[in-house]
């Protein structure tokens, strides 16, 4: 039996030999006390490559998002993100439950807003509305099929933001994505955001982390909240280690990703009773839909399982596949061959 190829998520990725070396020998100190050489060496290299003065880090990309969104809202404000975001569909209620904050929906394309949809819904005063604390985009946007914003629609989208003292955030999980697929770097995404984050832990590698990033103020009452929230971590230098490495040396193979995901969904546009939109495939995410009668979701993915290929169920019609520096492009030839037999 081959080995297994899991397109779920890029979130499966295994530290590899060299990274796990790095681990080991990993400088450390505590954390909490800023005293950890390697998580300080880590803060130094986002910051920088964002462009800002505070990279706190952190055990998840859900912990950087709701500390950011904690950080810059009171309780009983209202915060505007787009109907598929990753905070309001997968963050187990956190916006409710630490930031108390209330979230008006607006339906993008592909996760993709524009400038007017936001004017639309930024409250003025008036003592019935929940106040406007925060406007929170994600580039690449995970539900969106990895799509990669255009920075004229969120320099718009900023303007917005400026003339109604509104600040921003940005869902970067996947932004070092976006950047390499169109040659852009953080800082020229950044720079339109109060609060941005980056996930260490999916298609770069590493095995846990991500970075909350912002102005030197943000960053201290960021760090506040992490002690609140029960993620003040001490020698976390042993993980930042992982991170370390992951930015030195996974992020342009990422476009290998891109060009698998590519190649996936070539492919399934050849096959009969899979659809798909080519097209919209830009980075390492793609969504494709089973359209064989007969053929459930559920039963799809149970045939694809024995044949050793994982993908991940998102809807009634709808599959996730995600690629990853554990697919090769023989893992996704053989991922194809799968699909071909099993809607056969
Ligand atoms: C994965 C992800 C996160 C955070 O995920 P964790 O599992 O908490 O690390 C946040 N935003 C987006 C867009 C994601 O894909």
């Amino acid at each position: 039996m081959p080995e297994c190829v899991d397109l779920r998520s890029d979130t499966v990725t295994k530290p590899s030999p060299g990274m796990r070396k790095a681990m080991a020998e990993a400088e450390v100190g505590d954390d909490v006390f800023h005293e950890d050489p390697s998580v300080n060496r880590l803060e130094e290299m986002v910051a920088g490559l964002y462009g800002k003065e505070a990279a706190l880090y952190v055990a998840s990309g859900t912990m950087a998002n709701q500390l950011a969104i904690r950080a810059q809202t009171h309780h009983g404000d209202e915060i505007i993100m787009e109907r598929t975001s990753h905070p309001f569909n997968s963050e187990a209620g956190a916006l409710a439950a630490l930031a108390g904050v209330q979230v008006n929906l607006v339906d993008g394309q592909q996760g993709i807003m524009d400038a007017e949809q936001i004017r639309a819904v930024v409250r003025t005063a008036n003592v019935h509305h929940a106040p406007t604390a925060l406007i929170c985009l994600e580039n690449t946007h995970n539900r969106g099929g990895g799509s990669i914003w255009p920075l004229d629609k969120i320099r718009a989208i900023r303007e917005v933001a400026a003339s109604t003292s509104v600040p921003m955030h940005l869902d970067g999980a996947r932004l070092l994505n976006a950047c390499v697929a169109t040659g852009l770097n953080p800082g020229d995404y950044a720079q339109y955001f109060d609060s941005c984050t980056l996930c260490l832990s999916k298609g770069l590698g590493a095995p846990v982390g991500s970075r909350v990033i912002g102005s030197k103020p943000f960053g201290a009452q960021a760090h506040r909240f992490r002690k609140q929230f029960g993620g003040g971590m001490r020698q976390a230098g042993i993980l930042a280690a992982a991170g370390l490495y992951a930015l030195e040396h996974n992020v342009e193979r990422l476009a290998e990703d891109h060009l698998n995901a590519k190649r996936l969904a070539q492919g399934i546009a050849d096959i009969g009773g899979l659809d798909v939109d080519v097209n919209a495939v830009v980075t390492n995410i793609l969504y494709f839909h089973v359209r064989q009668p007969g053929l459930t979701v559920p039963k799809f993915l149970e045939r694809l399982r024995t044949e050793g290929v994982l993908m991940l169920g998102t809807g009634p019609n709808s599959i996730r596949a995600v690629t990853h520096l554990d697919v090769s492009k023989e893992g996704i030839d053989r991922a194809l061959e799968v699909l071909r037999q099993v809607v056969r």
